[in-house]
């Protein structure tokens, strides 16, 4: 595995979204390179930290909190219909 496909892979890995195989192929690359064993690292900490800091999330208003629902159920009643018209 070259560095650039290592590179590429660094999220997906650290998001546990590589296969058996590829993520076998991305540890060996891990195991026999430096730059991208410190890439790695810096990318997991990074990550963890992301997730961990609660000051990042956001609590929707309840104004937003209602926006959202009646865009989601105007969609819905769309969806309905064009159902509704295909099969009658
Ligand atoms: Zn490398």
């Amino acid at each position: 595995m070259s560095c650039e496909r290592a590179r590429e892979l660094l999220d997906p890995f650290i998001d546990n979204e590589l296969d058996t195989a590829q993520a076998d192929e991305f540890r060996r690359h891990l195991d026999e390179c430096d730059g991208c064993k410190l890439a790695y690292f810096n990318q997991l900490t990074l990550h963890t930290s992301l997730k961990n800091n609660q000051s990042l999330y956001y609590r929707p208003t309840n104004d937003l909190r209602k926006r959202i629902r009646a865009s989601l159920l105007q969609s819905l009643q769309q969806t309905v219909t064009c159902v509704a018209v295909a099969l009658f």
